[in-house]
């Protein structure tokens, strides 16, 4: 067995109707703070007023910043950055989708740097903590509440790439199942996709150890078992909530090991297409996964198919793709890129794309760019 790190520094507390005492939560971080969210659910639902009215009885003042689009450009985290410094905001509160996520903990750490958040994309490459955050998702997706990273676009080069850094994690992550009753069931699907996604490519990171394989195949299991259920019986927060922690714990794995090709090709086709990203992983997956399982060592071959329910090695790749394959149905997923709005002329750019992520390092198997290509031909 490899060496291996496992740092995981965000208490998580997780329960139906924490999120109404959201105050009781921030009292320790100070009296000013910025609600970052989106335009329109938190609104709809009536949830934004209900945390306003909460926050009326203490003496907080709370700053709303509400204008998080879903697939953030990173111009919007250099915005609720310029808020918080002008206003000096001591605590930042994301409640949201893995989009909304993302920016509030950008924002967390961006006022504390100088220059754009774009200019830090990469590894490790901001040098000091920012303020507190406490992060909440609504979305049983994209564990962004916690892992490490911020995922952003760049409308003007259409690149969409992450900041990973050990200070975007969050200091609080309040996961409550109450808040992913709301979602729609096309993105029940897509969120919970990402979420499946994510526990299957930790699994088959090279970087992927004892402790972040047993929540990745729990993650898997949950996700694989429940999310069709979920999909059906959306009003169900019994079933909502077994996805919501998984999801989480998948965020905990990948953020662990990293991802890998699937993830590297949703990401140019979620942009060139304007795709969801949930749906892009789903359209990409098969044939990476195909490609990947051909190198997979016995033994996590055995592993991957008792979590999707296959008790003989005989066929077992084939029977994997087959599992997943009827997952997508069960889900109502429509596969072929062709369906998206992506011409077969535009697959040569989104390899190129794609080869620019840092989730292909951690792919169990090398691809350059002429297997990228390959893998979008397929995908067609
Ligand atoms: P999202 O946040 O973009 O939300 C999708 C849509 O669902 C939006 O219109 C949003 O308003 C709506 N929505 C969210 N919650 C809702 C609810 N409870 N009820 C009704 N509507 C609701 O979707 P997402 O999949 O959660 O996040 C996607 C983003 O997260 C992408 O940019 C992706 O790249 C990124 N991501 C980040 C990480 C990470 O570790 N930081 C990991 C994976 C993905």
């Amino acid at each position: 067995m490899n060496n291996f790190l496992f740092y995981f520094p965000v208490k998580i507390k997780f329960g139906i109707g924490l999120w109404e005492k959201l105050p009781e939560e921030v009292i320790s971080f100070g009296k000013r703070i910025l609600l970052v969210t989106g335009k329109k659910h938190l609104k709809e639902t009536g949830i934004l007023d209900k945390i306003k009215s909460n926050f009326e009885n203490y003496s907080f003042e709370l700053f709303i910043f509400d204008e998080v689009p879903p697939e953030p450009p990173y111009f919007i985290v250099d915005q609720g950055a310029k808020i918080v410094n002008e206003n000096n905001i001591e605590l930042v509160v994301g409640i949201g989708g893995g989009s909304v996520l993302d920016v509030a903990k950008g924002i967390a750490v961006k006022c504390k740097i100088p220059g754009s958040i774009w200019n830090y994309i990469g590894a490790d490459t901001i040098s000091n903590k920012g303020i507190p955050c406490i992060l909440i998702p609504t979305t049983a997706g994209t564990g962004s509440e916690a892992t490490r990273v911020s995922v952003l676009i760049n409308p003007e080069t259409k690149e969409k790439l992450s900041v990973a850094s050990d200070y975007l994690y969050p200091t609080l992550a309040i996961v409550d199942p109450y808040l992913t009753l709301s979602l729609p069931q096309n993105y029940t699907a897509y969120t919970g996709i990402d979420a499946f996604i994510h526990a299957l490519e930790s699994f088959l990171s090279i970087n992927n150890n004892p402790l972040s394989e047993a929540i990745s195949l729990k993650a898997l299991k949950l996700i694989y078992n429940y999310l069709p259920k979920v999909y059906r019986h959306g009003d169900r927060i019994d079933l909502r909530e077994k996805v919501l922690y998984a999801s989480t714990f998948s965020g905990i794995a990948l953020t662990q090991t990293g991802l890998g090709a699937i993830h590297a090709l949703a990401h140019p086709i979620g942009v060139y297409g304007n795709i969801s990203h949930g749906l892009s992983c789903a359209l990409i997956t098969l044939p990476v996964l195909e490609y990947n399982l051909e190198v997979l060592p016995r033994e996590k071959l055995i592993l991957l198919g008792r979590t999707l329910g296959i008790y003989s090695i005989r066929s077992a790749r084939e029977k994997i793709l087959d599992k997943i394959r009827e997952f997508f149905d069960t889900l109502e997923i429509k596969l072929g890129l062709r369906n998206y709005n992506i011409t077969y002329d535009s697959l040569p750019l989104l390899a190129k794309e794609g080869l620019k992520s840092r989730s292909l390092r951690t792919n169990p198997r090398t691809l350059r760019e002429e297997e990228l290509l390959n893998l979008l031909q397929r995908a067609w």
